[in-house]
């Protein structure tokens, strides 16, 4: 007992004296003094501050100057230009001969190459910190770890240093640790503040979680939106490292977390049972060995999702590699109260620094093993391919190019085989054209990570989901696909198809048209709009006779008349064409209004566009994730400003500024009544709000609006219920995240640039609004069998069935847009994004 106390103590002690920190993280071991340590670099002791990104970038600069089993090497840059960096250390020897190591290495991923000798090679293995930014222990446990393994004595480091190469990336989202160190360290007390209250502990809006763009980086290893990942995929695929840790840190009364996860319910479908079951189960020895030896509690095999491909620890998993999530209970600051006393920085920080060489050794001693691993994942996934009955997915969009390039981007970027389709196929009543559409066979190494693109999953092993349930990013893309029993021997695409567009020759015209169903079609209106040229679009198709033959222009259409127009003929033709170079667009020119085929260009049918003026409310109880997704489109998808404003200063905002309001999900209940009367007086004089899911809820509660819901799953609990099975039935009744088709009204402006009916929507909450009284204000509802992939209680399939995705209520001259569910989610609904745009551009129309 007097032990465990003596033990508590230690664990927990809010200084540490000064000398005592090398014995406190590294006892009695001993250092070589030719490398600096963190004290001689930064001036204190690793876990007294929150170190800022530069200095610890600058240190491993140090590390790799003053080491020669060092090198630093720089894989990319953030928005906010940080450099993205990886730590390579290995014995010098090694150092010397990177590249053969590398090109050796990737050679098991290649089943069709010889195995090499992996008696001889080191173990890639990969230290990946801080994700997200206001999770710093990884960060600074990245900085110790580093100078342990290049400084330290001991026999360990040096067969880690002989037997692998280790590539130390200390932040995976450097912008968003910034943001959470200076949050930490400018509200450090002397002494420090325990208590949660204090404002040390809690972020304002938005937390360091999130990068530039408010994104979840660990939810974007599968969509690549944001240019962190996108950097470090590239850099993966270089590599593909036997081992990934990726260090998180969890609530402050929790222990530590790490793998096995739970099993089953939270595994990935095409991932082998043999990670799971035998290589979770050998590595996570060495961890309860790490643990055990200085007292610190953990837990395993409960919680903690493992299945969506998007998080740094699963995408490994579909790699050949082992991904491994680890979760330390967070001081978030310098020091917090916990249920089990004072958690200081230091405390969490020596546990990531103890799993991270845990990590290595488990690495370096399964080496041999990770290495057949590897070699025998891409090897089954060739073997499974054979006895799949797709021996192929087809796919392209006839009428969107730009979306075509997007989706095939991404599965180069993922390394997965795309080949020509060289015929017109026509298949489940699409069809893909020659040219127009291309081919992924299933044969091939990455066939799991097709799979992930591709495959409908709908039935699980559990009905708890910590996150998405449902991954298609075909369907995400809105892409039409369908799979096929034959291949094809069209040539490879290595690269991206070049962008054709053409722009009419000099002449004297009535009219340009644009057609509207190109992904980029909105980024070429708001530059035109912006150079100051008038703008209309046509409620209804017409045929017309172009100077590149006669076209059909659907509902959407931009027509930009040669009269009506402030800038001379000159400046018009020049700024156009400038925008159509930026978006990649087709322009056509037409001598006449006079339509071969449905209206004339001068019908009351076509109407003005205005151009949007739009505010998004932000802040303190909005979502950042949904408002950075809005941002994050409206920014890289169209280079559109839109002026976010933070809620507490909606009481300086007059809305007859602007035509339009984004209202992110959220609560809203901090609006004053004057500010309630101002939003529906202008929305009643023709304002137009678009409103997110809770967001809709918030507009109903001050009736604003008068839409009807139906009530979810949730409300209605059985008789009786085992006090330990509570959260399982509520999770059972969550929607993590899953796909389903609905029907869409192509004569409503919400529908304008859809060539299709049928779209499918994503959605992740149990929100359900019947479809509007109006019959024409329920633009996008629920199909009868709605559910295209993941998990759903049958009670709330029942529920889906019956209701709107997108409803419009008419609030006297304006309008309310409620989209039920997200059309930007996590910046990969390719395929929705232009039901926003619609509501952006031609919002005044619905
Ligand atoms: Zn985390």
């Amino acid at each position: 007992m007097q032990k465990n106390i003596l033990l508590l103590t230690l664990l927990f002690s809010v200084i540490i004296p000064l000398k005592a920190q090398k014995d406190y993280y590294f006892p009695g071991e001993t250092f070589s003094s030719e490398i600096p340590s963190p004290y001689a670099y930064f001036g204190y002791h690793i876990g007294e501050w929150h170190t800022r990104y530069d200095r610890l970038v600058g240190y491993f600069e140090e590390l790799a100057k003053t080491s020669d089993m060092a090198e630093l090497h720089t894989i990319g840059h953030t928005n906010q230009l940080r450099p993205q960096v990886v730590l390579v250390i290995s014995k010098n020897q090694n150092i010397q001969n990177l590249e053969n190591i590398r090109t050796n290495h990737i050679k098991l991923a290649d089943p069709k190459q010889p195995m090499p000798d992996v008696a001889k090679m080191p173990a890639i293995i990969n230290l990946a910190y801080s994700v997200h930014g206001n999770e710093p222990s990884g960060g600074e446990a990245a900085i110790l770890t580093a100078y342990w393994l290049l400084a330290s004595q001991s026999d360990l480091a040096k067969e880690i240093r002989e037997n692998a190469v280790i590539l130390i990336d200390p932040a995976i989202n450097p912008d968003g640790r910034d943001r959470h160190t200076n949050w930490a360290n400018m509200h450090k007390g002397f002494p420090p503040v325990a208590d949660p209250l204090d404002r040390e502990h809690n972020e304002i809006w938005p937390s360091g979680r999130v990068n530039h763009y408010w994104f979840d980086l660990n939810r974007d290893w599968l969509p690549l939106a944001q240019v962190e990942l996108q950097n470090k995929i590239a850099w993966y695929h270089t590599w593909y490292p036997n081992v990934v840790g990726d260090f998180h840190e969890m609530g402050t009364n929790s222990t530590y977390f790490f793998e096995p996860t739970k099993p089953f319910s939270s595994e990935n479908p095409v991932v082998p049972r043999k990670n799971y079951e035998d290589i979770n189960n050998k590595f996570a020895t060495y961890f309860a060995k790490a643990l055990d030896g200085i007292g610190s509690l953990y837990w395993t095999k409960e919680v903690f999702d493992n299945s969506y491909p998007g998080y740094g620890s699963t995408y490994p998993d579909i790699q050949g590699g082992l991904g491994l999530v680890f979760e330390q209970g967070s001081s978030r600051g310098h020091i917090q109260s916990s249920q089990r006393g004072d958690i200081t920085f230091q405390f969490t920080i020596r546990n990531q620094l103890k799993i991270s060489i845990a990590t290595m050794e488990a690495g370096v001693k399964e080496r041999e093993y990770m290495h057949r691993y590897l070699r025998e994942f891409f090897q089954t996934g060739l073997n499974e391919a054979g006895k799949d009955r797709a021996k192929a997915y087809v796919f392209g969009d006839e009428f969107d190019e730009s979306k075509n390039r997007l989706f095939l981007k991404l599965l180069l970027d993922h390394k997965i085989k795309v080949i020509e389709n060289e015929s017109n196929i026509n298949v489940e009543g699409k069809s893909f054209k020659q040219g127009k559409s291309w081919i992924v066979p299933t044969s091939q190494a990455q066939y799991r990570m097709v799979r992930s693109m591709f495959e409908k999953v709908t039935t699980f092993a559990d009905s708890v989901f910590y996150d998405a349930s449902a991954w298609t990013m075909a369907l995400a893309y809105g892409m039409p696909y369908a799979a096929q029993a034959s291949v094809g021997s069209g040539a490879e695409v290595s690269s991206l198809p070049t962008q054709n567009q053409n722009f009419p020759a000099d002449g004297k015209y009535v009219a340009y048209l644009v057609d509207w169903t190109d992904y980029f079609a909105p980024k070429f209106l708001h530059h035109i709009q912006k150079a100051g040229i008038h703008v209309e679009t046509t409620a209804l198709p017409f045929t017309s006779n172009t100077d590149q033959g006669p076209k059909e222009f659907p509902a959407g259409s931009l027509i930009i008349p040669t009269a009506f127009q402030k800038l001379s003929a000159d400046e018009m033709k020049a700024a156009m064409k400038t925008a159509a170079e930026a978006a990649g667009q087709h322009v056509y020119a037409t001598t006449t209004g006079f339509s071969t085929k449905g209206i004339d260009l001068g019908s009351n049918n076509i109407s003005a566009v205005s151009q949007p003026k739009v505010l998004m409310l932000v802040g303190h109880g909005t979502s950042q994730n949904e408002a950075g997704e809005i941002w994050h489109l409206m920014d890289t998808k169209v280079g559109m400003p839109i002026t976010k404003v933070d809620i507490s200063l909606f009481g300086r905002v007059n809305l007859y500024d602007y035509n339009t309001l984004i209202l992110p999900s959220g609560n809203y209940s901090s609006l004053s009544a004057a500010q309630i009367t101002h939003l529906k007086d202008w929305l009643s004089r023709g304002g137009t709000v678009i409103s997110l899911r809770s967001a809709s809820q918030w507009l109903q509660s001050q009736e604003i609006v008068k839409e009807e819901y139906l009530k979810s799953e949730n409300e209605k609990s059985p008789e009786f219920l085992p006090f330990g099975s509570r959260r399982d039935f509520a999770g059972a009744q969550a929607i993590g995240g899953s796909i389903y088709l609905a029907k869409l009204d192509k004569t409503h402006p919400l529908g304008f640039g859809y060539r299709n009916y049928e779209l499918p929507v994503y959605r992740n909450s149990t929100l359900f609004f019947k479809p509007s009284k109006n019959p024409s204000n329920t633009p996008l509802r629920y199909t009868s069998n709605p559910l295209l992939g993941g998990y759903i209680s049958p009670e709330n399939l029942e529920k889906v069935k019956q209701s709107a995705s997108v409803i419009v209520s008419t609030v006297g001259q304006g309008r309310v847009i409620h989209f039920i569910d997200n059309p930007n989610f996590r910046g990969t609904w390719f395929g929705t994004n232009k039901l926003f745009f619609n509501a952006v551009f031609f919002g005044d129309k619905m």
